[in-house]
């Protein structure tokens, strides 16, 4: 029979003050959910919504999942009526097992996602209801411009804004090794899914899996609270199952493959046989990675006595850490000089990208633009640029959420035109 064993973990990130985020795991399910509408209201709707979904400590039906998800949406809207909550609301994707049917059933509203990692392959399962979902979908936008559009957190639906909400139920077949990702917006923005893949790859121990990708998803940036939910399933019924779980945690590390390699071959090929040997291989390219064995095996033989036989080198898997770790050392000079330019572009980058933006927020009652990014960046503060005369208290409530949203704006004049659009908006984009 399956079962889920998994890890949660949540992080501020490196802009933000609050985390407006939460995330839950348990043997029956695990959730993520990214709060909004004000700090205060943010952490509100995703601390209500995560609270009633963690309650399960038994395995449940799809149905009850979703009526669940919709208790929970009516549990926000109601707590949104106080004044100082108003407008808030939440994101939400969680993943319940249903270990009999060898089935787990995925819940989604808003831009939170879920991903199934399965023979090597990253998945996304769900669909984002955000704004720049559906300026991909209209082809108007690319993939690579959402992570980092201004208005990529816009979402297009959400728990806790109307009485009755829409919501996404997926239904997928489970096996033993399946790694289930649940994630907020704060990991997908800042590291590409071929990152996100390679660590899923790399790491078989759930926390510490999840640990690195935050720690990623930081050091990428961190512009939003990052949340994270590793879900392994695992078949312990299954020999065969238990068998491969053993032999992968038995695998060398890519160090000790490296020592193994020094003390094998390394003395004994010379440059240009090494290039012979491994050609135009590619290591981070899966299908050659697929065939490589055969060309080393058959290269590595043709140097004769003085390597040791392919059938005594370290495992197919090792083989390419190898060779990468090989070529990383041949190339330690040019790494040197790169990464003394890495640091300088850096630096003249977050200069240019900490005051490149211009947001509206609350100062005092009043709108005010800024020009900088919202909790400044770094060293670098954002400081007024302009104030509008507009009090934050004769903004609908829609116009305050939107407000709070903090936005960023690459110019000045659209800062201004946003904060005009505020006056006058009245029903959030979101609902429509
Ligand atoms: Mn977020």
């Amino acid at each position: 029979m399956l079962r889920m064993t998994g890890t949660s973990i949540s992080h501020p990130g490196q802009i933000r003050k609050t985390n407006q985020d939460r995330a839950f795991s348990s043997p029956v399910i695990g959730a993520v959910a990214d709060g909004m509408g004000g700090h205060k209201g943010g952490e509100q709707a995703a601390t209500i919504a995560i609270e009633i979904l963690s309650g399960f400590t038994e395995h449940i039906s799809s149905q009850h999942l979703v009526d669940t998800v919709r208790d929970a949406n009516r549990a926000v809207f109601e707590e949104g009526d106080r004044p100082e909550l108003r407008g808030m609301g939440t994101t939400l994707v969680a993943a319940a097992i249903h270990p009999e049917e060898d089935r787990v059933t995925i819940v989604n509203v808003g831009d939170s996602r879920c991903y199934r990692f399965r023979s090597d392959e990253l998945e996304q399962i769900t669909i984002d209801h955000s704004l720049v979902e559906e300026l991909i979908r209209q082809g108007r936008i690319t993939e690579e411009d959402a992570r980092s559009h201004p208005q990529r957190n816009i979402v297009t639906r959400a728990l806790g804004l109307t009485e009755d909400i829409e919501i996404d139920v997926f239904e997928i077949d489970a096996v033993h090794g399946d790694r289930l990702l649940l994630c907020s917006d704060g990991l997908f923005n800042e590291i590409d899914e071929t990152t996100i893949a390679a660590r899923l790859r790399a790491a078989t121990d759930p926390d510490t899996c999840a640990a690195e990708l935050v720690d990623l998803a930081v050091a990428s940036g961190g512009r939003d609270n990052i949340s994270v939910v590793l879900l392994d399933i695992v078949d312990d019924a299954d020999p065969a199952a238990i068998r491969a779980e053993a032999e992968s945690t038995k695998r060398p590390t890519p160090t000790a493959a490296a020592q193994v390699f020094d003390t094998m071959v390394i003395d004994q090929v010379d440059v240009d046989a090494d290039s012979d040997v491994h050609g135009e291989a590619d290591p981070e390219s899966e299908p050659i990675g697929l065939t490589v064995i055969d060309e080393d095996a058959r290269a590595v033989s043709t140097l004769g006595d003085r390597t040791v036989e392919p059938s005594s080198a370290a495992p197919f898997d090792d083989e390419i850490d190898v060779r990468s770790v090989h070529r990383d050392r041949s190339r330690a000079r040019w790494v040197a000089l790169s990464v003394i330019a890495t640091f300088l572009v850096a630096f003249l980058g977050i200069n240019w990208f900490a005051s490149s933006a211009y947001f509206a927020a609350d100062q005092a009652g009043e709108v005010v633009i800024f020009k900088g990014r919202p909790g400044g960046v770094l060293w670098i503060d954002p400081e007024v640029e302009q104030t509008t005369g507009v009090a934050v208290e004769d903004l609908a409530p829609a116009g305050v959420t939107k407000l709070e949203q903090e936005l960023e704006f690459t110019s000045l004049d659209d800062a201004i035109d946003f904060v005009d659009q505020l006056e006058r908006v009245d029903s959030l984009e979101r609902e429509n």
